[in-house]
């Protein structure tokens, strides 16, 4: 068996079209859209990141704010900056590129964002809401994963998902997410003791751990879909992902490739969370109420 690729560039690019229309309704309502992306420092694979997000928010008809902020910057000023975006009506998604410098407590910054512009879905309320199954901005890496997994076919309703990494960002809100879907998810992690006997049982495999080569195929199930989120840069240049790709992929039903599978999916939903965000901030601009926000005003940082 070889797999069938999972293409997240097409798949982006599909949505980002449906994108332009939505802004296009946006506008013709006197809404432009609009997202701040708050780099602090010059990180250089930060830099690549948020250079990705200004030129899909470029591509998307989105405006973006691009906000620098040296590397020595005090947490006081980056907060101030927050408040001001969050009070700013044209900013309708504001974004913390993630690492920050040491000196600079994340939880603080993350939760400093109104949660209805957390569109990253980092902030504490958004993370309790998908928690309890309401999700109001789902994190973008996530979310693209469960699109992926959608444009399968497959209805991960009682399968076995596991998921091998356990971050914030990544692996914990993706196995909320599946289990809100009701399958049965594992939840894999440094400390996990043999790691082969989780992921044989996977009818679904989802690995972010940033380790290249971990997940060969002695530890794949024959058919499973496998979704591979890691980036790892080489020490000869070249982007891999934590799956032995070719050899994989003789297993599997369906893989994603790294890259061109699940990261440009990750940019598109953080531009689907923004317009969403500017569609509640304008009820008429939206053509009916899918994205409908429901949090009570107390719950508006
Ligand atoms: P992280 O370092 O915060 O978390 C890694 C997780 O993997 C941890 O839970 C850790 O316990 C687990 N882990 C590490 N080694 C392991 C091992 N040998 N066996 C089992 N579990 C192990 O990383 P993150 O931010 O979640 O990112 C993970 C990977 O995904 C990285 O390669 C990152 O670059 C990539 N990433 C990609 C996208 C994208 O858009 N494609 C987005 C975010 C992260």
């Amino acid at each position: 068996m070889t797999a069938q690729i999972i293409d997240g560039k097409a798949l982006s690019r599909q949505l980002r079209a449906g994108f332009r229309e939505r802004v296009g309704h946006l506008q013709a309502q006197g809404v432009q859209p609009g997202l701040a992306v708050i780099l602090v420092g010059e990180n250089p694979a930060s830099q690549v990141y948020v250079g990705n997000k200004i030129k899909a928010c470029e591509e998307c008809g989105v405006r973006s704010l691009h906000v620098g902020l040296p590397a020595d910057v005090s947490e006081a000023e980056v907060l101030a900056t927050i408040e001001r975006l969050n009070a700013d009506e044209q900013v309708h998604g504001i974004l913390v590129q993630l690492p920050l410098p040491p000196h600079i407590p994340v939880a603080r910054v993350l939760e400093a964002i109104a949660v209805d512009k957390d569109v990253d879905g980092f902030h504490l309320y958004n993370v309790g809401a998908l928690v309890t199954g309401h999700s109001i901005f789902p994190p973008c890496t996530p979310y693209g994963v469960q699109l992926l997994l959608d444009a399968t076919g497959t209805d991960v309703a009682g399968q076995n998902v596991v998921v091998v990494g356990a971050s914030n960002i990544v692996g914990k809100p993706m196995g909320l997410m599946l289990l809100q879907r009701e399958a049965t998810v594992t939840i894999c992690h440094a400390k996990t003791r043999d790691l082969a006997q989780h992921t044989i049982l996977a009818d679904i495999l989802i690995v972010a751990a940033g380790k290249p080569g971990l997940i060969v195929p002695q530890m794949v199930k024959r058919g499973a879909i496998v979704i591979d989120v890691g980036i790892n840069r080489l020490p000869d240049g070249r982007i891999v992902g934590d799956v032995c790709f070719d050899e994989v992929k003789e297993k599997a039903s369906w893989i994603t490739p790294v890259p061109g599978g699940v990261g440009p999916m990750t940019v598109t939903m953080l531009i689907e969370n923004t317009l969403r965000s500017a569609e509640r901030s304008f009820p008429l601009a939206r053509g009916d109420d899918r994205h409908g926000w429901d949090a009570p005003p107390a719950a508006r940082a």
